[in-house]
């Protein structure tokens, strides 16, 4: 089911037909800043960081939406074909949103771009990239020149700003990225394992020096089957695993599972892909990144109390 065109995808795609006829004119916006439209509310927040006031940033999902599943609805693409400017991320994250941007006449650019990737290991995505890379502090700060780049090109008056933004935003996730390096550096080679339920931290593991291992490679399946129970079970207790995690967007039923059925914790709850609403734990992308990064080395090495 997951990239086979559906009757949204095609209501949507009527849309853009007849905005392409009818050059509909009724998306003004709210005040007279160019608009920016992101995919979801991960890009959209790093955009707003490194755009400062001079961008009306949105987002078309919503805080807790499914990122990779999603089905634009006419509105979406409404205001997208009303945007000066569109991000996404790229690397396979987005493939409903890559079916209806190539049909809009808006500068688009995918933040990834500069982005190594690396390839999810295994399942029927095997070989394909892994589009998690927002979840490594160093890649992120590869998304934030892209934007400043994009932006300045946007907006030229103010690039001067968005290049002073973006360099100020990318050194508090460089500090994110110490922190994480900082908390696993006493963790021995043995147990430095991250075990999940979405195979979303390929990149963060890469960084901090870490094995990973996960319940399904992307969340577009989110039921775990019995043999990838087992395969993590399997795992956990050969590794020697000390806590396991879970992302916020999913049911953690599976993982508890391998609690139950090993000698590891439940370290907690991990935020990917969406942020939390504002009175959450991770309102921000740069919050969502320091609860990770909190919450695995609390988990590994034991320095946090398990929930
Ligand atoms: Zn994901």
């Amino acid at each position: 089911m997951r990239f086979s065109p559906s009757r949204t995808t095609a209501v949507a795609l009527a849309v853009v037909a007849s905005l392409a006829t009818s050059g509909c004119a009724s998306l003004a916006p709210a005040d007279d800043r160019p608009v920016v439209v992101t995919t979801f509310t991960v890009l959209a927040d790093m955009a707003r960081n490194v755009a400062g006031d001079h961008l009306r940033i949105e987002s078309i999902t919503k805080i807790g939406a499914e990122i990779h599943g999603y089905e634009p609805t006419p509105g979406d693409v409404r205001v997208t074909a009303g945007a000066d400017l569109v991000l996404d991320n790229g690397l396979g994250l987005e493939a409903w949103f890559e079916r209806f941007v190539g049909e809009l006449d808006v500068p688009h650019v995918v933040v990834s771009g500069d982005v190594d990737p690396l390839p999810i290991a295994s399942d029927v995505y095997a070989g394909r990239p892994n589009p998690h890379a927002w979840m490594s502090p160093l890649e992120a700060q590869r998304y934030v020149t892209t934007m400043v780049d994009a932006f300045s090109e946007l907006d030229p008056p103010n690039a001067a700003d968005y290049r002073s933004n973006g360099e100020a935003y990318a050194a508090e996730i460089d500090d994110v990225h110490d922190e994480l390096i900082d908390g696993l550096s006493g963790l021995p080679r043995s147990q430095r394992a991250l075990v999940t339920c979405e195979g979303a931290f390929s990149y963060l593991a890469r960084d901090g020096g870490l094995e990973e291992a996960y319940l399904w490679p992307v969340n577009a399946e989110q039921q775990a089957t019995p043999g990838q129970i087992a395969g993590a079970i399997d795992f956990v207790e050969r590794n020697d695993v000390a806590a396991v995690f879970c992302e916020s967007t999913v049911s953690d039923s599976a993982m508890r599972q391998v609690v139950g059925a090993t000698g590891a914790r439940f370290g907690g709850v991990l935020y990917v892909d969406s942020l939390s609403l504002p009175d959450g734990p991770v309102p921000t992308y740069l919050d969502l990144l320091r609860y990770d990064v909190r919450t695995i080395v609390g988990g590994l090495t034991g320095s946090v109390a398990a929930e």
